[in-house]
């Protein structure tokens, strides 16, 4: 019996045509599906999430104080929507990984065509694929704070907000020696609250100029044309770690975008007057 189980399965494994998907583990599934779908319920039990809950609560005093400070203006100075309309630049962000499947491949194509790139991360996935973060960050990549659950902030209390990007950059920067910079919220919904939870540790929010929709694979021609259609000088473009498409596609658009006079720089690069 157990001989034939095993000699079934060697059978299948044997006749799995080259370049068919790799089975993957139940939690790895999990993760993906949880990347994927913004189940916008904050993961309160995490252990990562406590700890930076008692961090929020023990700062609540001084964050506020400090934000109290700060004008409407001032905070205005933490949302970058685009970078200088100067010159012919562009950034690009990855956002909802690492993903052991797709963030190795990402890299490959934006390291062998020497463009860097922003990688929005969700801190649950950092926590479940710490090899990932630190391959994007070994290979020179800005890693960037996209909250720990995936969840929309503006439905969030205060210190919820400020406890979402603060277990992020915990776990980004064990494994990276970093804290993050720049954040992003996920759906890009914010309002002053989630500013300030972005500027309660350290950040600014980044949000973008162009969204193929890319996290729903829509086909190599549609991607291209939608991502060549509107970009303008300064453009930051939102793409996603988890889509096939996008690796697919990445070649030709950032081929494209240089034949069109496009380069392709960092965030602070595209900031810069
Ligand atoms: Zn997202």
């Amino acid at each position: 019996m157990m001989l034939h189980t095993l000699l079934a399965a060697f059978l299948v494994s044997a006749h799995t045509p080259i370049g068919a998907p790799k089975q993957v583990s139940p939690k790895h599934r999990e993760a993906v599906a949880f990347a994927r779908v913004n189940p916008a319920k904050m993961l309160k039990t995490d252990p990562l999430w406590v700890d930076a809950s008692r961090e929020v609560h023990a700062d609540q005093g001084r964050i506020d104080q400090q934000l109290r400070r700060l004008a409407q203006a001032e905070l205005d100075r933490y949302v970058v929507r685009r970078g200088s309309r100067k010159g012919q630049k562009l950034s690009l962000t990855f956002d909802d990984g690492p993903h052991p499947d797709f963030t190795p491949k990402l890299v490959k194509i934006l390291k062998d065509a020497k463009i860097p790139a922003t990688f929005f991360m969700i801190g649950h996935m950092a926590d479940t694929y710490p090899d990932m973060v630190k391959l994007v960050a070994s290979n020179g990549f800005e890693i960037a704070n996209h909250t720990y659950s995936h969840v929309t902030l503006t439905k969030l209390t205060n210190s919820e907000a400020d406890i979402e990007y603060r277990a992020t950059n915990d776990i980004l920067k064990k494994l990276t020696g970093k804290t993050p910079r720049y954040c992003r919220p996920p759906g890009g919904d914010f309002d002053l609250n989630v500013l300030e939870a972005g500027y309660a540790s350290g950040m600014s929010t980044v949000l973008w100029t162009d969204d193929p929709g890319d996290y729903n694979n829509p086909g190599d021609e549609i991607l291209l044309e939608t991502e060549t259609v509107r970009l303008s000088p300064g453009g930051i473009v939102l793409l996603h770690d988890g889509s096939q498409d996008t690796l697919d596609t990445l070649m030709k658009f950032i081929t494209s975008c240089r034949r069109r006079g496009f380069e392709f720089v960092t965030l602070d690069e595209l900031r810069k007057k």
